[in-house]
């Protein structure tokens, strides 16, 4: 069993018939024409971003992101403390909008391959050259890398569309990336998540940006989680998701990786790395407020 983007859907439709506390709405569309769904919950005025599935393989940051909204959400209703924590506080303090599946696409092509009357299809297949994605599919249909498009010091990695690091014909071409760009601008979070799998590490810097405090939050968080605390090296330095939110807005942002093993990840490591995501968010809300 896999998560893909119709999973996703009936997901976002019983939590969001369960809790009337979580709002669900979309950011705009992918480029198969997706709505790209987020999920608003808090009556906080401190806004702390979530983002996971940049990567068609890395589904289970989507799935593990779903399954920690819909305990948080019952722990509410019940509960003042998680994993120590207290919620009600929490949830006065800061709102948590989440986008579970940055790359819709991305994932059901990993997941399901392509349809032959698909008319991406051909196309993919001509320029990438490869007819089975279900092992390598990280880039969204038209085979550029989301997570390489960002303005961060953007630069060429792969030379033509690819199963990944193909950073795109320019910077922020491709849908995906407009999307996130401009929810992200408009909302002006103070801080911002960015899960991928795997590794169990935590990222905090770009270019020698950040400050103390983003160490401080990324030791704390890997404390809370048993992860390591890492600088971004080689491909993974640049273009990102939270390079360019720490070099457009100063303030802090962090890359999650998610389990340990070869992607995609299996769904039955969702309870293996529950918990200790599930402390990184509430650490990071608590840093947060
Ligand atoms: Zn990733």
């Amino acid at each position: 069993m896999c998560y893909d983007y119709s999973k996703l859907q009936k997901d976002i439709k019983l939590l969001t018939d369960n809790y009337n506390i979580i709002k669900g709405f979309s950011i705009g569309k992918s480029v198969m024409e997706k709505d790209i769904p987020c999920l608003k919950i808090g009556a906080g005025k401190k806004k702390l971003f979530l983002g996971g599935a940049y990567h068609g393989l890395e589904y289970l940051t989507t799935a593990f992101l779903m399954k920690f909204l819909s305990n948080y959400a019952a722990r509410l209703m019940t509960e003042t403390e998680y994993f120590g924590y207290d919620i009600k506080n929490l949830y006065n303090s800061v709102t948590l909008y989440t986008v579970p599946m940055v790359n819709p696409d991305g994932v059901d092509i990993a997941v399901n391959g392509l349809d032959i009357t698909n008319e991406f299809h051909r196309h993919l297949i001509s320029v990438v050259g490869i007819h089975s994605f279900n092992q390598v599919w990280q880039a969204n249909a038209r085979g550029v890398d989301i997570n390489h498009n960002f303005d961060a010091d953007w630069r060429m990695v792969a030379e033509r569309p690819s199963p990944s690091k193909y950073s795109g014909e320019y910077v922020e071409s491709e849908p995906e990336t407009r999307a996130l760009v401009n929810f992200i601008r408009a909302e002006s979070f103070d801080m911002l998540l960015a899960f991928h799998s795997q590794g169990k590490e935590i990222y905090y810097d770009f270019d020698g940006m950040t400050g103390e405090r983003s160490i401080e939050i990324a030791r704390k968080m890997a404390e809370e989680s048993g992860y390591a605390v890492r600088v971004p090296e080689g491909s993974a330095a640049f273009g990102g998701c939270k390079d360019w939110f720490i070099k457009e807005f100063g303030r802090e942002g962090f890359t999650v990786e998610i389990g340990q093993g070869t992607n995609p990840l299996p769904m039955s490591m969702l309870d293996d790395v529950y918990e200790e995501n599930a402390k990184i968010i509430l650490c990071a809300m608590n840093e947060c407020k």
